[in-house]
């Protein structure tokens, strides 16, 4: 019997249902239940929200939400050899652990879930990424989830979390500190997996903000950043070129030096800059 409820371990849980981790799927299980409680309190007061989990696998963490008090847990596992684990989950907290073994990048988790909703997910790596994108640029602001806490390889949650001037600072933390604050909340080194990944692991929570941190059509915002991150060694002015014949007056208008470098340019002034091209 596990220290969170009166399940099983995870370890008699994969090896009573035959869950060996497969590379495929991106499974690195966490274990360690008082680990997983943990990640589960990092995620807020969860009992009056209803909580979107990514890759529950054998349930470790889903068994956090629940024993921290999730008031609904929607769990979408792709690995339909975990469905009868997480039934145990189910029968264990009535009513309150929904299943659904497809793909997450599939499923509309609104038909499920009431608001407010938190999404808490060690996700897979594979899938990670795209997932977290699409959920920070949802077509209305604010988004249907209040936080996520989510776990990633530390490479990326740095990228997450950078500031200008960074070798990180990119697309990636431009667009989650617009409209979230976002932090990394825990370290984990490989051996707290099983199997172990050749990286090491960060938490970072991101809360959304009621409105953008700066006013900015999130199109031309988007398009801005990915345009001077794609080049980024060049000058601001090569880089975006193509955006606006008078690019020079607009990147000084907006603060910027035509000779800067994206890397360098701070979140406020990328939002300027995206208002003075939408102006024209
Ligand atoms: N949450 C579990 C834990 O912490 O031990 C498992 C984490 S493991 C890193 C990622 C999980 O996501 C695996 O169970 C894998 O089968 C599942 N998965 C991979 N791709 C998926 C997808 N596209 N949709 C839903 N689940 C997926």
């Amino acid at each position: 019997m596990s220290g969170i409820d009166n399940l099983p371990s995870l370890r008699e849980v994969i090896d009573s249902h035959g869950i060996a981790a497969k590379k495929s799927l991106g499974q690195n299980f966490l274990l360690d239940l008082n680990l997983t409680a943990k990640i589960a309190r990092l995620a807020g007061d969860l009992s009056e929200c209803d909580v979107l989990e990514i890759g529950p696998g054998p349930g470790g963490l889903t068994r956090g939400l629940l024993a921290e008090g999730a008031r609904k847990v929607l769990a979408i596992e792709k690995d339909s050899r975990c469905m009868p684990a997480l039934a145990e989950i189910a029968e264990a907290y009535p009513g309150r652990l929904q299943v659904i073994n497809g793909d997450a990048l599939d499923v509309d988790p609104l038909e499920h879930l009431t608001p407010p909703i938190r999404i808490a997910a060690n996700l897979p790596y594979n899938v990670g990424t795209e997932l977290l994108v699409r959920w920070l640029t949802p077509k209305e602001w604010p988004p249907f989830w209040t936080s996520l806490t989510l776990m990633f390889q530390k490479e990326v949650a740095e990228r997450i979390v950078a500031q200008p001037g960074s070798k990180a600072y990119g697309r990636l933390a431009i667009l989650a500190q617009w409209r979230t604050d976002a932090r990394i909340v825990l370290h984990l080194p490989p051996e707290a997996f099983n199997p172990p990944p050749k990286v090491h692991s960060a938490v970072v929570n991101l809360t959304a903000l009621p409105e953008p941190r700066y006013p900015a059509d999130p199109k031309k915002l988007e398009q801005v950043v990915a345009r001077a991150f794609n080049q980024r060694r060049k000058m601001l002015r090569a880089a975006l070129k193509g955006m606006a014949p008078d690019i020079e007056d607009r990147l000084i208008a907006s603060g910027i030096k035509p000779t800067d470098r994206a890397e360098t340019v701070g979140l406020e002034q990328f939002c300027a800059l995206a208002r003075n091209l939408s102006e024209s």
